[in-house]
């Protein structure tokens, strides 16, 4: 076999990208953790049932984009396209429903079928956080403040705006979509082909086309704000008067819904004009029930995912690895002494290295190469004296360090 490409869709992750993901990651962990949220790791496959029923039969995911297929025993398995099922499986799988509230964090691969283009691609990756539990908007509020902290301390939320909508409650959602059904039933000649399949079963989401033609007859659909009963407005304007409080800027954008069917009142979106098309860098909402549809009680809960690689290309620069001291034993005796010495300097959490051969000049050279801070350079006559010559690579001093001290005047 010759020249084997990564599959379509799948991007190996190396080198500097791998610093920029591995960065956004542990930058996440650690503000969400700050929040009080636990890190939970579900299975990357599940049964295909946790997403075709719950993440609705009209979802793009569920109608194109999944990837299932039969194993070996005869079951359907789907690569999890998305966390938030997983999470809710899991939370009734190990009967944790009645341990409210859970406040969880994941990070991890999903995997859609999609037409890659820059930022998007087949098997990507998300983080998120699910607080699952409260009904009270205080949650809504909180999970979108952790969002916005971690584009905060990411520094990347300068160039990115929360747009905020409401879905209302199932009674505004039923009128709402009748109002919807009526509006677009007018325009149906001009709907695409997608919108047209979603106007009798669910036409909220002719919303988030992003078909041209459609998003002119959007742009003149009826929005959601007549239509919500009293307590979806109150619930709506209480989370904004929070969000303020919370010190997260909005604005208002009544065509945000959410690709998936199970959500209700809040949904919003991180988005930003620096990735072009792909513009959506964290995304979520409420959704009530979807705990209750994978078997568990009736279940409030508010989440929101974000795209890692998405957030990965907004970064500045990618953080340096830390620069590394060489170790360079001068002989096969010295390499012997070297490695205790290396070893020490590595548990003293220095990055050090060795290389696995070369004379002197060759190490040197090769440290420099590498961007090495300093070489410790351990000729027999110095071993044997209990000192190490200690090379500062950046300005070329040297000086004999007691071998037991090295690590401290590097540190
Ligand atoms: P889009 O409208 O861009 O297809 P979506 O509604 O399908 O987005 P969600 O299911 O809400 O997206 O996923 C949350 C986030 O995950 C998105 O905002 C995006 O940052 C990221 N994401 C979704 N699909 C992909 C993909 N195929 N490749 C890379 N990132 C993705
Ligand atoms: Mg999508």
């Amino acid at each position: 076999m010759t020249n084997l490409q990564p599959a379509r869709g799948t991007h190996d992750l190396i080198g500097e990208e791998q610093r920029r993901f591995h960065y956004v990651v542990e930058t996440a962990r650690r503000v969400v953790a700050t929040y009080g949220f636990d890190e939970w790791m579900t299975p990357i496959f599940e049964d295909t049932r946790v997403f075709a029923r719950t993440l609705g039969e009209t979802s793009d995911v569920v109608t194109k984009e999944m990837y299932s297929f039969n194993d070996r025993g005869g079951e359907s398995i789907t690569l999890r396209p998305e966390g938030t099922a997983g999470v809710c499986r899991a939370l009734v799988s190990n009967g944790l429903t009645q341990s409210l509230p859970q406040k969880v964090f994941y990070a991890g691969p999903m995997f859609r079928y999609e037409r890659p283009q820059k930022g998007r691609y087949r098997q990507f990756h998300q983080l998120g956080m699910e607080l699952i539990g409260p009904a009270e908007p205080l949650a809504d509020a909180e999970v979108i403040a952790c969002g916005w902290d971690i584009l905060k301390t990411l520094n990347v939320a300068n160039d990115t705006v929360l747009e905020l909508n409401t879905l209302g409650d199932r009674e505004s959602r039923q009128a709402y979509r009748d109002a919807l059904l009526v509006y677009f039933t007018e325009h149906q000649g001009a709907l695409s082909q997608d919108s047209l399949a979603r106007l009798d079963r669910n036409p909220m989401r002719i919303l988030d086309s992003k078909d041209e033609a459609d998003r002119h007859i959007v742009a003149g659909a009826p929005t959601i704000g007549p239509y919500l009963t009293e307590a979806a407005s109150t619930f709506y304007a209480k989370l904004q008067d929070l969000l303020t409080m919370f010190g997260v800027p909005f604005r208002e954008n009544p065509r945000i819904v959410r690709g998936l069917d199970y959500y209700g009142h809040t949904a919003f979106e991180f988005v930003t004009a620096r990735l072009g098309a792909q513009g959506t860098v964290m995304a979520g909402g409420r959704y009530d029930g979807l705990v209750a549809e994978m078997g568990g009680p009736p279940t409030p809960a508010v989440g929101w995912a974000a795209g890692i690689e998405r957030l990965a290309m907004l970064l500045d620069a990618a953080p340096a690895s830390p620069a590394p001291v060489a170790v360079v034993p001068i002989g096969e005796a010295a390499e012997a002494a070297a490695i205790p010495i290396l070893q020490a300097l590595r548990a003293g959490g220095i990055r050090a290295e060795m290389a696995y051969r070369g004379n002197l000049k060759r190490r040197l050279e090769r440290a420099n190469r590498t961007g090495a801070r300093a070489a410790i350079i351990l000729g027999n006559d110095d071993i044997a004296s209990g000192v190490a010559q200690v090379k500062n690579l950046l300005t070329g001093t040297q000086e004999a360090v007691p071998i037991n001290q090295i690590a401290d005047r590097l540190r």
